[in-house]
């Protein structure tokens, strides 16, 4: 299928108030700007690197999400244009985007990843760091960003049940944190397991294959 035939397929697969971020890594920006003319204004990217490159090459209405690992050193590359910043996952990282956010006078939206698959290999905050986090945030620790939400990746892994219980972990966190204050976004489910992550109760998902085809990480 063509790009444009998969992105109105997930599209129309998708409730209402469920957010897609298309995910453009290793994609080229001609298929970044076929998408946005169908309408898709959300991007997601894992490398700064690959961001800061792309985004002076397409247009200025573009949110872009950062979804991969993110080193303190290189915040200061992306804090000038990035919406949101899916990927926090240390109270030292959370200090520095709100220390950037705040020399370009701008509010980063942030999403606190959360460690919700068995897998070691995972990037993420556990449960009980999330929620102290959170607590710093709420008594006012951090003046230049705003927690939306939650992150989380689910185990790669064939069993549906797995990946059920883990997405339910991560609901389960953001009902507890959003009685405490409002949040946005619950950030969950890729190509493969989107349909599922919005059962569990995501309200945004992260799609890249799905749209873009398979990715050649090889050039
Ligand atoms: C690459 C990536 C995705 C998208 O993965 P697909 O399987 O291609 O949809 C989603 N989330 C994160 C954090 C990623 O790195």
């Amino acid at each position: 299928m063509s790009i444009q035939e998969n992105y109105n397929d997930i599209k129309s697969q998708l409730p209402s108030g469920v957010q897609l971020v298309a995910v453009s890594k290793t994609h080229p920006v001609s298929a970044i700007q076929e998408v946005y003319d169908l309408g898709q204004k959300v991007f997601g990217e894992n490398k700064v690197q690959e961001v800061t490159e792309k985004y002076p090459l397409l247009p200025k209405d573009i949110q872009w999400h950062l979804i991969g690992h993110l080193q303190t050193n290189k915040v200061k590359y992306i804090a000038g244009f990035i919406d949101t910043i899916q990927s926090v996952d240390s109270e030292k990282l959370i200090r520095e985007i709100d220390k950037e956010a705040g020399k370009n006078s701008r509010t980063i939206n942030v999403l606190l990843q959360v460690k919700i698959a068995a897998e070691e290999s995972k990037f993420g905050l556990e449960i009980s760091e999330a929620k102290d986090l959170f607590e710093q945030y709420l008594s006012g620790e951090f003046q230049n960003i705003k927690i939306t939400g939650l992150m989380g990746m689910a185990t790669f892994t064939e069993d549906q049940d797995q990946i059920k219980k883990e997405f339910l972990t991560l609901k389960n966190l953001f009902d507890e944190l959003n009685q405490l204050k409002k949040l946005e976004t619950l950030s969950m489910g890729m190509s493969d397991d989107f349909p599922l992550a919005i059962e569990c109760g995501a309200n945004s998902i992260r799609v890249g294959s799905a749209i873009f085809g398979k990715r050649d990480y090889s050039q």
